[in-house]
C-alpha cells in the first residue's frame, strides 16, 4: 500500500484543487443551472484519467457514464451524482457556495459531502492506482446521475438503456457515507423505500364567506379527519395491511444494529428535542430508525394564514404526506391500501393527486464484497465500521443494484458536522484523502484475490 499511499500524499495538492474546480461549477438539479457544464466537465476529467465516457441522455439530465474494461472476471460499479441541492439561504454561508475555501482543515462548498468530495476522490484513488499499479484488478463501471437531489427521476431511462451492461457488475460502492459524531464509519448495504403523494379536498367553486360553514362543507376539516385515518397517536399507521409486508429483522440484522453507536444524544442536541418520539432509547431506538416504517405530514395547506383574521370557509386543502417503507412493502400495493382504506372510512372525495415512489432495498452483510470492502476500511480507518442493513433515508439502490441482485455499500468523506444539504456544507480535507485509501485498498484487495 506504500507506493499507493505515497502517490495520493504526492498529488494532495492537485487533488484539493481538482475538488475545488468541480465544486466551483454549480449544479443545481432543481433549476437546471450549470448542470450540462458539469456533466462536460465531469465527463473531461474522467477522460483524462483513461475511462471511457459517454453521456446517456435522459428526458431530463444526463448520466455520465464511465468504464474501464481490463478483462478481469469482476466489474465493480460505482454510483455518484454530479448534481447539488440550491445553496440557498446564501446570507448564512460564511464564503460563497459556489467559492471553495479551506479553513481549519474543512473545505467549505455546496457539493463538498453531498456528493462532489466522494466523486472526485474516486477520480482521484483511481488515478493514483493506475499511476502505481498500471492496470485495475476489476473492470470499473461508473455512474454520475444528474438528478440524485430530485429524486433520480430519469434514472431508470439509464438503466433500461445500460441495463446488460449494468447487470455484470459484482458489487457497488454507493454515493454516500461516512464518519458519525463518535468517529466510527458507518456503511449502509440498503436503503428504505419511499412512498410520497398528494392528498386533496375540495367543496365549493371558490372560497365563501364562513358564515356558510353552517351549511356548506369544509374540505379542511374533510382532509384533518381523513389524515387522523392514516396515522394514530400511538404512532401506528392505521391503513389495514399496511405492515402485512413488513420483514422482521433477521437475527444477523439485530446484531448489527446492536452493535452500531449510534450517537444518541449527540442527535438529540443537533435537533434540539429534549426527548425522542414515544420516549425511544438505545437497542429500540435504534431499531426503529433502521427497520421502522413510517408515516409523515411534509405539508399541509389551506386557507388564510396572514397576519389578523380573515374569516373564509376555504374551497380546498392540500397534503403532502411521505412513507417510508422497508422490505418487502411495495409502493403500488401501499397506494391501493391507502385507496381503498379512504374509501372505506367515507372520503371517497379525498383524492390521491400524484404519487412517486421507490423500493426499499436490503443488503446482506455476509456478502463477500460486502466484506471486501470492510475489510479495507478497516486497514485505513483502523476500527470496524458500523454496518447498517438499511438507511434511514431513500435512494435508487433498488432501481440501479437491488432489482438485479448487486450488494451495495456506502462509503465516502462525510462527517457528523457536514452540514449536508445545508449552508456551510464542508468536508475534512482529511476524509477526502482517507476515502481515496480506502478505494484504493479495497482495489488492492481485488488484485489479492483474483
Ligand atoms: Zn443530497
Amino acid at each position: 500500500m506504500q507506493g499507493l499511499f505515497a502517490d495520493i500524499d504526492d498529488h494532495a495538492s492537485s487533488y484539493l484543487a481538482r475538488l475545488a474546480q468541480a465544486a466551483s461549477q454549480p449544479s443545481i438539479a432543481a433549476t437546471g443551472q450549470g448542470i450540462a457544464e458539469m456533466a462536460a466537465m465531469l465527463e473531461a476529467m474522467l477522460v483524462g484519467v483513461g475511462f471511457q465516457v459517454e453521456q446517456v441522455p435522459t428526458a431530463g439530465s444526463p448520466v455520465v457514464f464511465a468504464a474501464i474494461e481490463t478483462g478481469a472476471e469482476k466489474t465493480l460499479l460505482f454510483y455518484n451524482h454530479y448534481d447539488v441541492q440550491p445553496p440557498e439561504p446564501l446570507a448564512e454561508w460564511e464564503s460563497p457556495p459556489f467559492e471553495p475555501t479551506i479553513r481549519g482543515g474543512k473545505f467549505y462548498a455546496r457539493g463538498a459531502a453531498d456528493n462532489k468530495g466522494a466523486t472526485i476522490a474516486r477520480l482521484c484513488a483511481i488515478e493514483s492506482y493506475l499511476r502505481v499499479r498500471k492496470r485495475l484488478p476489476v473492470n470499473l463501471l461508473w455512474a454520475v446521475e444528474g438528478e440524485e437531489e430530485v429524486g433520480s427521476v430519469h434514472l431508470h431511462q439509464f438503466i433500461a438503456a445500460r441495463k446488460d451492461v449494468l447487470q455484470r457488475a459484482y458489487g457497488c460502492i454507493w454515493e454516500a457515507g461516512g464518519k458519525n459524531a463518535h468517529e466510527r464509519c458507518e456503511i449502509a448495504l440498503g436503503c428504505k423505500g419511499i412512498l410520497y403523494l398528494e392528498l386533496g379536498a375540495r367543496e365549493a367553486a371558490r372560497d365563501l364567506h364562513s358564515a356558510l360553514a353552517a351549511t356548506v362543507a369544509s374540505p379542511v376539516w374533510r382532509l384533518l379527519w381523513a389524515l387522523n385515518n392514516l396515522k394514530g397517536p400511538d404512532g401506528l399507521v392505521r391503513i389495514p395491511g399496511f405492515y402485512d409486508d413488513v420483514l422482521p429483522p433477521t437475527p444477523a440484522q439485530r446484531q448489527l444494529v446492536a452493535d452500531w453507536d449510534y450517537p444518541e444524544e449527540q442527535s438529540r442536541e443537533l435537533y434540539g428535542i429534549e426527548r425522542f418520539l414515544d420516549g425511544l432509547t438505545g437497542e429500540e431506538l435504534k431499531t426503529r430508525l433502521v427497520f421502522g416504517p413510517t408515516c409523515n405530514v411534509d405539508g399541509f395547506h389551506a386557507g388564510y394564514g396572514g397576519p389578523g383574521s380573515k374569516t373564509v370557509l376555504p374551497c380546498e386543502a392540500m397534503a403532502k404526506v411521505d412513507f417510508r417503507l422497508v422490505p418487502d412493502q411495495q409502493v403500488e400495493v401501499i397506494v391501493q391500501q391507502l385507496r381503498a382504506h379512504l374509501d372505506r372510512e367515507g372520503f371517497a372525495d379525498v383524492e390521491i393527486a400524484w404519487w412517486e415512489g421507490e423500493a426499499p432495498s436490503m443488503g446482506d452483510p455476509a456478502h463477500p464484497f460486502v466484506q471486501e470492502v470492510v475489510r479495507s476500511a478497516e486497514a485505513v480507518y483502523g476500527h470496524s465500521p458500523a454496518l447498517l442493513p438499511l438507511m434511514a433515508g431513500t435512494g435508487p439502490v433498488h432501481l440501479l443494484c437491488g432489482q438485479f441482485g448487486i450488494p451495495i455499500t456506502t462509503a465516502g468523506v462525510g462527517y457528523a458536522d457536514s452540514r449536508v444539504h445545508a449552508p456551510n456544507e464542508n468536508i475534512r480535507t482529511d476524509d477526502f484523502f482517507d476515502h481515496m485509501r480506502h478505494v484504493v485498498t479495497l482495489l488492492d484487495r481485488f488484485e489479492a484475490h483474483r
